[in-house]
């Protein structure tokens, strides 16, 4: 079994659209699991959920997805974020909100958990140093989990004594699945944010037993024209050429 790992879409349809051609350009996959934030920042949240839809009912919800569908607030949401939170909720229909509403937190497929921010904060913590990742060890049953959030494509590896090391993932350095339990980040389909502006995703090859990563050029100029049409924050428009 093949699966592709996609998350952080941001409502960058465009950005959606290259890394499920580049899927299918890769042979496909089984299934595509999303880790959440489908909407936010960008200019196209329903078509957004609509094309996540047809592809795939396996998705965790975001911070952005709760935010979006009011089950949380954007108290700790930067001003932009919060902007674009608020113009989101504002383009959703009811039963769009009810869809990203009923996203569960936490999934299990297999050796994998599947949570946005960490199992130990799905929807508020950010995994972004190897003291954090080895403190959510103990709070997934699995041997492996995958994470977004950051949009940064990372991976944690557990040592023996309980600590983990962290690393930056890149398309050279293809993870083997071992005993040892791992913590993944595919980094971000629509906001990438490690310097490389290119969309990110993983591809989970169980015959393998590897997981890879791929990063996708797209057309970020469009993205960003229909963002200026839009009126969204000129902060969100500009960071996307740089991925930062
Ligand atoms: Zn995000």
């Amino acid at each position: 079994m093949r699966h592709a790992i996609i998350t952080d879409i941001h409502a960058n349809l465009t950005a959606l659209t290259a890394v499920l051609d580049d899927i299918e350009r890769r042979g496909g996959a089984d299934e595509v699991w999303c880790l959440g934030d489908l909407v936010g920042y960008g200019p196209e949240p329903e078509a957004c959920i609509d094309r996540l839809r047809e592809t795939t009912d396996i998705c965790v919800a975001g911070n952005h997805d709760a935010a979006a569908g009011g089950r949380i607030d954007t108290a700790d949401f930067n001003p932009a974020a919060a902007a674009a939170s608020r113009w989101t909720a504002g383009r959703l229909s009811s039963r769009e909100k009810e869809y990203l509403i009923g996203l569960p937190t936490s999934l299990v497929q297999g050796d994998f958990t599947l949570v946005h921010g960490s199992p130990r904060g799905p929807l508020r913590e950010y995994l972004d140093s190897d003291v954090a990742a080895a403190e959510n060890l103990t709070h997934f049953e699995t041997d492996y989990c995958l994470v977004g959030h950051t949009h940064v494509p990372m991976v944690f590896t557990a040592s023996p004594t309980g600590d983990c090391e962290a690393r930056h993932w890149t398309t050279d350095d293809p993870v083997m699945l071992s005993e040892r339990k791992l913590i993944v980040n595919p980094g971000s389909v629509g906001q990438p944010r490690d310097g490389d502006p290119r969309a990110s995703y993983a591809i989970h090859d169980g015959d393998e037993g590897s997981l890879r990563l791929y990063r996708v050029g797209y057309d970020i100029r469009a993205t960003q024209e229909r963002m200026q049409a839009l009126g969204l924050p000129e902060r969100l428009i500009s960071r996307l050429e740089h991925g930062l």
